[in-house]
């Protein structure tokens, strides 16, 4: 096979990423701290707006996991999390000894179903015991419905950590996405919108939370001149090289989400006039996805039998990559015994979706062969 692979997400460099790299070199400033730690933050401040305080930490697991432990949760607690989603979510609840609490998305934002998150706040109530947080989830970049999840989470009185790692640029009522939880993880994994290599960030309401996540994440050292713990610490804090990756990125990162949304234009276009496939979109004008990966459903019954796992076939032997979309957590093997709320919407999602290449840096050629590759499939 010599066709070039054509990635359903690369990293996309934008030029000024090696420069702060060098600076970094250049003062040895090689480091989990250091000039591109500080400003990479800043950056993300500016961006996500006044009021938000930043920790670059590393990666988007880390981010979760310190900040279920700044909402206190404890082991045997439980912590109601998006079934539909990547196992980072609720890794981190396993982390802790807690319990993880799945629950269904809706059909129109695939993310948590506000209804059946009631029903399971409620239903957990009455077997005694009140979840301790809720993890929500911008899935490839869509907001989640956050009026009615956030109206459902401050009624119980629950925080809400806010998965955000796969939608970084994303709004809803003009709003960025990561400012709307008590607090919120981001990813700069190689797949994600912008990358560092590999980090992430933990995203606080106060400065506080913020000086509390950076202890944790450098060993939690007292004040002394010597080692001093009072706290189990970790250390996840970013390195001041892969910050400077992405000082670069946050240069590009509006370019990257317009490029992105490029190719869900491309995809909604290409499939206008084949029947039965469905592309992920905002369900009205208060959503602004990323469009981190574009996604489409299809319903086979109405494509003379093409499913998406013929489809994502078809695309692999023509060296173009796609994926399944996310397999519900209710569904993995390591997580089937914990509780699970809500109906089939995260399973048929995951039955009939499918991934598509959705990177900023294709090119009209790659395009070209996507459009070829669909349009012979669905033929007839
Ligand atoms: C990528 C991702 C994470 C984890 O981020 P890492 O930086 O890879 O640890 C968490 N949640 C979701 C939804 C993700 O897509």
């Amino acid at each position: 096979m010599n066709k070039p692979k054509i990635w359903l997400s690369s990293p996309h460099m934008g030029g000024r990423e090696q420069h702060y790299v060098n600076e970094a070199f250049e003062a040895n400033w090689v480091a989990p701290l250091g000039p591109n730690v500080t400003g990479f933050e800043l950056d993300l401040e500016s961006y996500l707006g006044d009021t938000h305080h930043v920790a670059a930490l590393s990666s988007g697991t880390a981010a979760l996991h310190l900040g279920l432990i700044l909402l206190n949760v404890r082991p045997g607690d439980e912590v109601i999390c998006q079934s539909m989603t990547f196992s980072a979510s609720a890794n981190p609840i396993a982390y802790l000894g807690a319990i993880p609490v799945f629950v269904d998305s809706e059909s129109e934002t695939w993310n948590i179903c506000p209804i059946a998150l009631e029903e399971a706040i409620v239903d957990r109530i009455a077997k005694g015991k009140k979840p301790k947080a809720i993890i929500a989830v911008h899935l490839y970049g869509m907001p989640f419905k956050v009026k009615e999840v956030m109206a459902v989470a401050q009624k119980y009185d629950i925080p809400v950590l806010e998965d955000s790692a796969e939608a970084l640029g994303s709004t809803y009522h003009g709003k960025k996405c990561g400012t709307f939880g008590q607090l919120a993880a981001l990813s700069f994994n190689g797949n994600k919108i912008i990358t560092t290599s590999g980090g992430g960030a933990l995203v606080t309401s106060t400065k506080v939370d913020k000086e509390k996540t950076v202890f944790l994440a450098t060993q939690a050292r007292d004040a002394a001149p010597h080692y001093q713990h009072s706290e189990i610490g970790y250390n996840y804090r970013l390195s001041n090289i892969c910050a400077g990756i992405g000082r670069g990125q946050m240069e590009v990162l509006d370019d990257h989400v317009a490029l992105r949304r490029k190719m869900h234009d491309f995809y909604k276009n290409l499939f206008s006039s084949i029947d039965g496939v469905t592309v992920f979109s905002e369900p009205n004008e208060h959503y602004f996805s990323n469009h981190w990966l574009s996604c489409i459903v299809i319903d086979a019954n109405q494509t003379n039998g093409v499913t998406s796992e013929k489809l994502r076939l078809a695309m692999e032997a023509e060296n173009i990559e796609c994926r399944p979309l996310w397999k519900p957590m209710h569904l993995q093997p390591i997580f089937e015994k914990y509780p699970y709320y809500g109906g089939k919407i995260s399973e048929n999602l995951f039955l009939n979706g499918l991934c598509l290449p959705s990177g900023s840096n294709l090119s009209d050629q790659d395009r070209a062969r996507i459009t070829d590759l669909i349009n012979d499939v669905f033929k007839n």
